[in-house]
């Protein structure tokens, strides 16, 4: 049986007002499953989609044994172990044009690299390493049986899985796929992501600003974020905190998106009503995430929408995106594995002031010195500091446990390139 959100949100025995990371991720996580529809497309259309079958490959690869490198190819057993052998060159094979006939005792062909190697030779002896006199081509000793050959189907035989169900499609995968002649692979169907800010002082670009009035940047990082992530992220602009208008986007979202992403709104002079909101529209649970910047947050279901109630902070904002959602979307998108984030080590120049019992994420500038990587703070860290983190190139990761940093020590970093 499966829990409710709200079930399992019950049945927790963390506390909503100090939830630390990876549980928030975990609890969200458990309610994550790929989009149920498929696509046959072309594969260049697949680029940057997320196979939804095995794709097995129906022949080997490489098709023909075949010549790794510009030389010549014979039978290892006619080779003088230790000492010279000479070898009479009967013919040549060229990538695409095969000499298509056996070759026998004391004879070689001339290979290039990408050419079939003729019936009855196992061995290529590169040119550099041979002295050629006419059609008299003289070899040394110290050959190994096989050098330079690639088998038929060494690096894939047919009928084996060649990429899994699940994995991107980048340019690799793309030639890969291309390499075993499939012309259409099936992928899943794009995620459809609706978004809107929230709050009664945003003003949109254009309009002047009355006092206490901020032009909406949540939209416009939302738009970047996820213009990476390959969704279909419909844009459906700023609400008023007015529950009528709320209550009918959070219908309209739900409706038209498998994801419904909000910011601002879900801090706790806010909460109230759009939690009894929320309520009545679906199972949502709010939390107080053990972190910083990034500390409220809402997740669950609106219908058949997933719901990520992000904090009102430009800068939360964009770490709770990073922290919970993106991975969220991935899934949901029909990636597996997820791609692990890897967590560098680096000397931390910088002192840092936090208080041990939430995860903090500080912007970070990476750089290497002398050999050493390095990591110092980007500037201002208040969340709503944007400044900070365009010019961050990574977060500086300090778990619960850690406190005061002090310059010389050993921090950990997620790098942000390639990723944001
Ligand atoms: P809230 O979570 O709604 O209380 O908002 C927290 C802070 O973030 C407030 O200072 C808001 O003015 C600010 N904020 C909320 N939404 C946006 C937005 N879309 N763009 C820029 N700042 C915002
Ligand atoms: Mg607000």
């Amino acid at each position: 049986m499966t829990l409710t959100i709200t079930q399992a949100s019950c049945a927790d025995d963390y506390d909503p007002n100090s939830m630390p990371v990876a549980k928030a991720r975990a609890f969200i996580h458990t309610f994550l499953s790929p989009v149920k529809g498929v696509a046959r497309v072309p594969i260049r259309s697949a680029l940057g989609r997320v196979l939804a079958e095995d794709i097995v490959s129906p022949v080997n690869v490489p098709a023909h044994i075949n010549s790794a490198m510009d030389g010549w190819a014979m039978r290892f057993a006619d080779l003088t172990p230790g000492g010279t052998t000479v070898l009479t060159e009967i013919g040549s094979s060229f990538a695409g044009v095969p000499f298509g006939k056996p070759v026998g005792a004391g004879q070689c062909v001339r290979i290039f690299t990408g050419g079939v190697v003729p019936e009855g030779c196992d061995t290529v002896v590169m040119q550099e390493r041979a002295e050629a006199q006419g059609k008299s081509i003289t070899f040394g000793g110290n050959i190994q049986k096989n050098q330079n050959v690639r088998f038929a189907g060494e690096d894939l035989k047919a009928g084996a899985v060649a990429l899994a169900r699940g994995r991107t499609v980048r340019a690799a995968e793309l030639g890969m796929i291309a390499s075993l002649g499939v012309g259409e692979v099936a992928v899943y169907r794009p995620l459809r992501v609706a978004y809107f800010s929230t709050g009664d002082e945003l003003r949109a670009i254009g309009t002047p600003l009355a006092e206490g009035q901020i032009y909406d940047s949540n939209r416009y990082t939302l738009h970047g974020m996820l213009a990476r992530m390959g969704v279909d992220a419909i844009d459906m602009g700023v609400i008023r905190d007015d529950p009528a208008l709320l209550e009918q986007a959070f219908r309209d979202a739900s409706e038209i998106a498998d994801v419904v992403i909000t910011s601002g709104g879900v801090s706790v002079g806010e909460a109230d009503f759009v939690k009894s909101l929320l309520g009545k529209l679906g199972e949502v649970v709010f939390w107080k995430i053990a972190m910083k910047p990034g500390r409220p947050l809402a997740y669950g279901k609106i219908g058949g929408a997933h719901f990520f109630g992000l904090p009102g902070n430009p800068v939360s904002v964009m770490v709770t995106f990073y922290q919970f959602v993106r991975d969220a979307l991935l899934t949901l998108q029909g990636v597996n594995p997820l791609p692990v984030q890897p967590l560098l080590k680096a000397v931390c120049t910088s002192a840092i002031k936090k208080m041990p019992g939430r995860t903090e994420f500080q912007r970070g500038v990476l750089y290497v010195e002398e050999g050493v990587w390095k990591v110092r703070v980007a500037g201002e860290q208040g969340s709503g500091i944007l400044k900070s983190m365009s010019d961050a190139n990574c977060f500086i990761l300090l778990d619960d446990n850690t406190g005061n940093v002090a310059p010389g020590a050993t921090v950990e970093v997620q790098v942000l390139e390639g990723v944001v």
